[in-house]
Parts: C-alpha cells; structure tokens; sequence
C-alpha cells in the first residue's frame, strides 16, 4: 500500500496582508512534486482563507485550524463546519495542542469537532502528542491512543482523516524529535489502530510528523517507513516551505 506523502503547513496566528501576499507569491512560484505524489494542504487564520484560496494555485488546499463542535447558530466568535464548507474550503485542522493546551480543548471535544466536520464533508488533520512530562514518564503510546480512541468512539470511518503527530514539547520549539522517534511513536500507532480499529485503516491512514520541521530535518525524518508527511508551523512562513515539500525528491 502506498500512502501519498501529505504536507500541511500550518500558519497559526499569523500574518498580515502583505506578508500574506507574499507567501502566497512564494509558495505560487515553488518547484514541487506533482499532485500524484504530494498532497499539500496550507491552513492560514480564518480572516485570509478567502483570499488565499482566491489567489493559491490550485494543487495546494486550504485548512482551516478549527472549526465548531456542531452546527452553527449562537455561538459568538466560532467558524462552522457549514461555513468552511460554504466557502470550499476543504480540510480543517482539529485538536492541535495549542488549542488543546490554551483553550482547554477536552479530547472529547476535540472528538466532537471531528465527527462533525466529517459529517458535513470536512476532510480532517487530527493532531495528537503528548507533553515532556508526559514522554519522561514512558506515557507517549498511551497518550497518543487515548486521544486517537476518543475519535474512534464517535467516528466510524477514517478515509478522510489524517494523523500529524505533534510532540508538544517539539512544537516551536526547535527541539525536533529524533526520526527514530517519529518512527516509533507512528508504528506504535499504526499498530494501535490495527487492534483497536482495522487493519485497513491502519495501512491506510495517512501519518504525519509535526514539531520543528524544517529543510534540515525533514528528509531524514520523511524518510522513516511510517511518516507519511509533515504538519509545518513556523518554516511553511518562510522559503525553506518549497524545500520540505521536495523532501521525498
Ligand atoms: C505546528 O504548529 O503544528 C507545528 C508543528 O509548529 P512548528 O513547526 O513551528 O514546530
């Protein structure tokens, strides 16, 4: 089975519009792989999805970075499913650890958002990792699980999700896992989901590293047999982008 190479780059809160611009320029003139061997996602802040799809060439995505747990209505300050959707956006990314960690994202809720996403024809980026303390005391499998089997108590099928594995204390943090590491954790996983969910999806599904990925690092690390891709945060602002998503060339 060959799982195609994922990248997503994730913007956070970040940019203006004429920083906005100009990556968007540079990610337009990039010499990448073909859409038959890479599949690239770009997630910016909610407030420059429209124009960054409107100007984006078109064998990149755009993600959002979160979106609510159900249908919209009086819930100030949220983005919906339908809304996304709406406008033809369509990947989101859910759970990442700063939305878990900063604004106290239960995985309950975080497997909230997903299943409802996927029921209104979201693609999904699943982020999952454990803390420093959490890998100091061996707890990494067991995190990583726990968080994958609150989605897998509401979600039946996994053919538009993909895992990034982001160890929190590697997020923007230049302190990248080791591609053994990466490795590790992703057949752990990879072996958890053949248990606990199919072996089908478990040959399937799409997963990828986050956590200070940058143009050094990330052929040794997209070189491991169970990395399939990356989830980028700070490098996917800067030119160094184009170079990682050559990273399997
Ligand atoms: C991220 O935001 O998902 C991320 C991995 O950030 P960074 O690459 O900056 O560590």
């Amino acid at each position: 089975m060959t799982r195609k190479f994922f990248i997503g780059g994730n913007w956070k809160c970040n940019g203006t519009v004429d920083e906005v611009k100009k990556i968007v320029c540079m990610l337009n003139g990039g010499e990448v792989p073909c859409p038959n061997h890479i599949e690239t996602i770009i997630s910016p802040p909610f407030i420059f999805i429209p124009m960054v799809k409107s100007c984006l060439r078109t064998d990149f995505q755009v993600a959002a970075q979160n979106c609510w747990t159900k249908k919209g209505g009086a819930f100030t300050g949220e983005i919906s499913a339908e809304m996304l959707k709406n406008l033809g956006v369509p990947w989101v990314i859910l759970g990442h650890s700063e939305r878990r960690t900063l604004m106290h994202e239960t995985d309950q809720v975080v497997a909230e958002k997903v299943d409802y996403a996927l029921s209104q024809g979201l693609k999904v980026c699943l982020c999952v990792g454990e803390s420093l303390k959490e890998r100091e005391c061996n707890e990494t499998a067991q995190v990583v699980s726990r968080q994958v089997q609150a989605v897998a108590a509401r979600v039946g099928c996994w053919a538009n999700v993909v895992i990034a594995y982001e160890p929190i204390w590697a997020i923007g943090t230049g302190k990248v896992a080791s591609p053994e590491q990466a490795q590790e954790v992703h057949y752990n996983l990879r072996k958890w989901i053949d248990c606990h969910i199919s072996c089908q999806v478990a040959q399937d599904i799409r997963i990828i590293y986050g956590g200070s990925v940058t143009a050094a690092n990330c052929k040794q690390i997209g070189g491991q047999p169970d990395v399939d891709g990356f989830l980028v945060g700070g490098a996917s602002l800067k030119e160094e982008f184009i170079e990682i998503l050559n990273a399997r060339n």
